[in-house]
Parts: structure tokens; C-alpha cells; sequence
């Protein structure tokens, strides 16, 4: 084959995806195609449905900023409102027609004979296209634990991210392991309906007080009447954010106070809601705030006061048919198996499926021996014509909108580019990448993550050999003036 089927091929239908999308169509590319291994749109807000689902960014800034929603109900949307607004988007920039799913790729490699990729869904036909745009996000393979016994537990197994909403909680006796962000929002959702809820806890998380309300109709209809007012909002809601995130995380260095003033704050949030001084240790992590990502809850220390809630922080020893039995010999029956324990980020995710490149360069494989690194968190030497969206360095740890954002001013100008000059291939040089990664590295030795106290923090934000190289220490606003103003040089065309 000469000519591959599409000019652009993008894997996942979330919001990275969709970004990209609206991105070609701007650009007046019309021949692509978008995959999904799921049956419908959405990523992260199709997969996830658990009870107590909820943003942690501000909606007034988590979402397009092309696209703002005049109508989201609270501060904080509801995981619903953000899978609405994901079909929203589809109808609006009239992708569903370019959407195929129930596509589960397992392999890409690139033909460099026909300077094109192939895509090897399972068990499907290959997919051609002369761009590929993984757009299969961070948090996408979920974590099962690797505990004795697990598969032999004969009651029912629900990991958070394929929920299942036809299960009764009522009257059972659950477990829940983890305490990471989603535990936080599904704890306190459930615990009321259960007869016992065990929450097993390895690390804890630091919580701070949430403050949300509703968005009144009235200021709904404003920012739909008079869309600056919407604009202001979200201006004033993410410079809150980024200063907190600049001068606590990234500039840590010379402002470690900031960092701890928040768990003053939320040892504060704690003092108020459990009188119970060993509870309270228990639940107070050893690391510094900021280390791994930290959360927001009004309810989720009070659901410990509840008689129908125990925090177990012995470690589990082993999973039984009907009961987990923790290290100290003591066994916890339960007929609900929980599991909160989030997803496999280095091992399984970086990246999502085989991917294969010039000189069969296998970009797991490349990033485990000569580090994990991505020039400006999108594309990788040795892989033309890709643009890896989930990549290190791609995220700067505040609303991932922002990241998408970036990433197509990144998608316009170097495919702009490719376009104009009438080539087949881009494709990054290895110095480029070098200088990057070398600039990014220099930044994280000012940040929270080597002047934090972050040993012990099981942070995701870490790679298996504990070096931070997954957020781009960068502001918001400097990681997007990059995506628009990189230098062209560090692109080569063919
Ligand atoms: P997570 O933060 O990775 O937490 C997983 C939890 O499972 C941790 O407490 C972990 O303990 C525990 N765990 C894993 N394996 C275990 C084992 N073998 N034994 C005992 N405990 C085990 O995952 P998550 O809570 O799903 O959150 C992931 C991310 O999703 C968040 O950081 C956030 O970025 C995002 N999120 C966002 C929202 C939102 O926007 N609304 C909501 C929820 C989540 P260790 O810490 O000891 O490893």
C-alpha cells in the first residue's frame, strides 16, 4: 500500500482527543479518523461512574476555554454534567461522524517505506493514516492489586472505574481499598447505605475544606447572555490556581510555607471534624503536602465518626472468599469488594500499547532504558508524524483543558508547517528533545518534588525509579506561549 486510508488517525474519544479533532477540522483537515476501546465518548467521564463522581478543578476551568458551558450546577460539575457536555462538544464540532468504537488497538507501528502508520485493533482491520495522535490519557488502565487471594473472593469485585450501577450497596458489608482522590468522593457517598464499610488505607491523603455551591440560574443565564462575565470568572478561578501552584509547588524552593500552611489547614479540617486523636494520626499523611495530588471534601473525615465505618491501616496479609485478613491476623468478612486503587500510570500506560517506530525503535522499551522524556510532552525522536498527548512532561498538574489546549497550538504549528512545506513526515531531533528535557529536569530541582519531604507519598506524580518527570514544572501560561512559539528547528521535514 502506497497511501495510507486517512491523513490522521487519533486513538480516544475524551477530551485530549476531541481537542485535537476540533483542531484538524480548524486546520481544514477533513480525512481523519477518531478510535475509542469504548462504546462510547467521553474517556475519562464515559469510564468513570462511581457514586460521588465529581471535577476537582473548577468547571469555570475545566472545560474548553472555546467552549464554555454557561450551565454547569455547582462550582464543581457532577460527573454527569461533564459526559453531557463531552456529547455537547461531539454534536457541536460534528465528530461523532468521525468516531468508530469498540476499537481496542493493541499495536501501531510506523511503515517507513509509505512514511505512514498502521493501526492493529484486536481482533478488527488495520487503520492507515499518515499522522497518529494518541490521545489515550493518563489515567486509563486501571489498577487491579496484585494481593494473595484476590481471585478467590466470592462475593462481588468493583473497581471504580467500570462501576457497576445495577449492583445494590444496600444493607451489604463492602471494603473499599485505597484512599486516593476517588475514594475521598466515594466513601462518604456510600458509607450511608451500607450495613459496614472497611476502607483500607495504605497512604493517606491529605483534604482540605471544599468550597462549592450551586450556580444559581441566575448567574447561569448571565454567563450565557453576556459570555465575558463567564470569561472573568474563569480568569479569576484559574489565576487562583496557578499562583497557588507556582509559588507552592514549582518555586517550593524559596516558599516551602505555603505548602505548610495547606496541611496546617487541613490538620484544621481534620481537628474540627474527628474528635478522635488516634483516628486522626491515622489519617494524617507523613509527606508534604502537594507531593501527591491532594483533594477536597467536606465529608469524607466525618464518614470515619460514622459506627458503620472503620479505617483499617493494618496492611491487608491476604483476600479470602469472603473476607480480607489483615497483617496482625485479624479477619474483616465482607460479601463487597471495592477497589479504589486507581490506575497503573508507568508501567502499563507509557505508552498505552505497543508502539513502534522508525527502525523499529518500541517506545516502551525507549522510554524504560533512556528515560522517560517527550519534547514539549508531545513528541519523542525516532517517532514521525506522532503526536503523543499522554506523554512525560505533557501535564502541568492543574486543569488538564489547559494541557489540551496547549497541545493543539502544538498540533497547528507544527502540522501547519508540514502542511505548508508539503511533506510527508515530521519528526522532532534528538537534540531538541535533549535541550527540553535537560530545561524541564533543572526546574523540578526548585520544586516541591525535591525540596518536599515526598518519600513515602506512593505519589503517581513519580516514576518507578522516584524521579518526578511526569508534570511539566512550567506555569499554565508558559507551557502555552511554548506550544505556540517552539522553535520550528527543532522539527525536521520530509
Ligand atoms: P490513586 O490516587 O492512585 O489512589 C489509589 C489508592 O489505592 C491509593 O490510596 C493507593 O495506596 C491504593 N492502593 C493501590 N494499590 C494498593 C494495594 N495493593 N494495597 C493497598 N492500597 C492500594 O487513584 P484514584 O483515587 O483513582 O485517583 C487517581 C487520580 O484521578 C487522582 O489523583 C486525580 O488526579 C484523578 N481524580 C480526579 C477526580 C476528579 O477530578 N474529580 C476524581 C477522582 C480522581 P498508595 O497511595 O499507598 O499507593
Amino acid at each position: 500500500m502506497s497511501q495510507p486510508e486517512f491523513e490522521v488517525a487519533i486513538v480516544g474519544c475524551g477530551f485530549g482527543g476531541m481537542g485535537a479533532a476540533i483542531q484538524l477540522r480548524r486546520m481544514g483537515v477533513e480525512s481523519f479518523v477518531m478510535v475509542d476501546r469504548e462504546e462510547d465518548l467521553g474517556g475519562t467521564w464515559h469510564v468513570n461512574r462511581y457514586p460521588g463522581l465529581a471535577v476537582d478543578i473548577a468547571s469555570l476551568t475545566y472545560s474548553y476555554s472555546f467552549e464554555p458551558n454557561p450551565y454547569w450546577s455547582h462550582l464543581y460539575a457532577r460527573g454527569h454534567e461533564l459526559k453531557e457536555y463531552a456529547n455537547h462538544v461531539a454534536e457541536k464540532y460534528d465528530l461523532r461522524r468521525h468516531m468508530r468504537f469498540g476499537i481496542s488497538v493493541e499495536k501501531a507501528h510506523f511503515n517507513e517505506e509509505g512514511n505512514f502508520w498502521t493501526l492493529h485493533p484486536k481482533g478488527k482491520a488495520p487503520i492507515t493514516a499518515r499522522v497518529l495522535i494518541l490521545a489515550t490519557g493518563f489515567l486509563s488502565q486501571p489498577h487491579t492489586p496484585d494481593i494473595e487471594g484476590i481471585d478467590t473472593f466470592k462475593g462481588k469485585v468493583i473497581h471504580t472505574a467500570d462501576w457497576d450501577g445495577n449492583y445494590p450497596l444496600e444493607n451489604k458489608r463492602a471494603a473499599v481499598i485505597g484512599t486516593g482522590a476517588t475514594a475521598v468522593q466515594l466513601i462518604p457517598t456510600i458509607a450511608p447505605e451500607l450495613k459496614q464499610l472497611d476502607v483500607y488505607q495504605r497512604t493517606p491523603i491529605w483534604v482540605t475544606p471544599k468550597v462549592d455551591t450551586s450556580i444559581p440560574k441566575v448567574v447561569q443565564n448571565l454567563f450565557a447572555k453576556l459570555p465575558i462575565t463567564q470569561k472573568s470568572a474563569r480568569l479569576i478561578s484559574s489565576g487562583i490556581l496557578e499562583t497557588i501552584m507556582v509559588a507552592g509547588v514549582l518555586h517550593n524552593e524559596k516558599l516551602p510555607v505555603l505548602t505548610r500552611t495547606m496541611e496546617k489547614v487541613c490538620k484544621a479540617h481534620m481537628a474540627r471534624t474527628i474528635k478522635d486523636k488516634t483516628l486522626r494520626e491515622k489519617l494524617t499523611p507523613n509527606y508534604s503536602f502537594g507531593c501527591k495530588r491532594p483533594t477536597f471534601s467536606n465529608t469524607y473525615y466525618p464518614t470515619f465518626n460514622r459506627d458503620n465505618v472503620e479505617l483499617v491501616t493494618d496492611s491487608i496479609a491476604r483476600i479470602e472468599e469472603d473476607a480480607i485478613v489483615t497483617v496482625d491476623g485479624k479477619r474483616r468478612e465482607i460479601d463487597t469488594l471495592i477497589l479504589a486503587t486507581g490506575f497503573d500510570l508507568w508501567e502499563e500506560n507509557f505508552p498505552a500499547f505497543e508502539v513502534v517506530g522508525r527502525n523499529q525503535r518500541n517506545l516502551g522499551e525507549w522510554w524504560r532504558s533512556q528515560g522517560f522524556k517527550a519534547y514539549q510532552g508531545v513528541a519523542i525522536p525516532g517517532f514521525p508524524n506522532l503526536f503523543s498527548l499522554a506523554s512525560p512532561y505533557a501535564y502541568n498538574g492543574l486543569s488538564f483543558f489547559s494541557t489540551i489546549e496547549g497541545q493543539m497550538k502544538h498540533i497547528n504549528r507544527c502540522l501547519g508547517e508540514m502542511i505548508g512545506r508539503q511533506a510527508e513526515t515530521f519528526e522532532v531531533t534528538e537534540e531538541a528533545n535533549e535541550a527540553f528535557v535537560a530545561q524541564m529536569k533543572e526546574k523540578v530541582q526548585k520544586s516541591l518534588f525535591i525540596h518536599g519531604q515526598c518519600g513515602g507519598s506512593n505519589s503517581y506524580y513519580f516514576n518507578q525509579h522516584g524521579e518526578a518527570t511526569l508534570l511539566r514544572p512550567t506555569s499554565t501560561v508558559s507551557g502555552m506561549l511554548a506550544q505556540q512559539h517552539f522553535p520550528i528547528e527543532a522539527y525536521q521535514f520530509s
